[in-house]
């Protein structure tokens, strides 16, 4: 008999890594009772401010993805966009074992290691490291798929992101993805653009065709301790 999820963190570089790569899964989760926590590492946007664009804190953004998902807490940290590779590996890895520490997830779900983001690929490490064996209660790790930083990696050389493990959803669960992307306001695009709704929509129906289901979610899953 598969466990039962209870506790979910899920770590991430930036506001909307987590609606873009497991909005679905996190709401249909949160609707069976599991407690979910949120957190994120950076609050601006470096490429942003550096291109002389507009820089607003993403904070009340991921504040108002998280509830329309139906995430209970959400911690928000203050590095730098694109800039996590200043950061020590230990100062990361602390902040993580610290969350971890404090929400006794069960399970953990991070960005993967093959998005051209370092951001993501910096993040999926640390959250490795807080949720390994014997460290803490972390049974099962997960990690999902960003649109446009996953497709990058694919185009750039980096290992392609192999799925194994698939969330099937119905339009309920994309339609709130959709709703918590949307609050992201400047960071959703037209199509053809990968992080358009359409972009969006499109790979969560290829990601369900993939197992005979309307929409669905992938995930490489790293381990599962049953
Ligand atoms: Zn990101």
């Amino acid at each position: 008999m598969l466990r039962m999820m209870r506790r979910l963190l899920i770590a991430v570089a930036h506001g909307d890594d987590e609606t873009l790569g497991a909005g679905g899964t996190i709401a249909k989760l949160a609707d069976d009772g599991v407690r979910i926590s949120l957190c994120v590492l950076t609050n601006d946007d470096g490429s942003r401010s550096e291109s002389g664009l507009n820089v607003t804190p993403r904070a009340s953004s991921i504040e108002r993805a998280a509830k329309i998902l139906g995430i209970e807490r959400v911690t928000i940290h203050t590095y730098g966009d694109n800039r996590l590779d200043t950061v020590g590996h230990l100062e990361l890895n602390r902040v993580f074992e610290r969350e971890v520490r404090d929400f006794e997830p069960d399970t953990l779900f991070t960005t993967s290691m093959s998005d051209l983001s370092l951001d993501h690929q910096i993040v999926s490490r640390a959250a490795r490291v807080a949720g390994r064996p014997g460290r803490g209660s972390v049974r099962e790790i997960r990690c999902f798929e960003v649109r446009s930083a996953t497709d990058c990696g694919e185009a750039s050389g980096l290992p392609t992101f192999r799925p194994n493990c698939w969330q099937p959803l119905d339009s309920s669960h994309i339609e709130r993805k959709l709703e918590a992307l949307r609050a992201y306001g400047d960071e959703v695009e037209a199509w053809p653009n990968p992080r358009s709704e359409r972009g969006v929509r499109a790979l969560a129906e290829y990601r369900g065709s993939q197992v005979t289901t309307d929409y669905a979610e992938a995930f490489e899953l790293l381990r599962a301790v049953l």
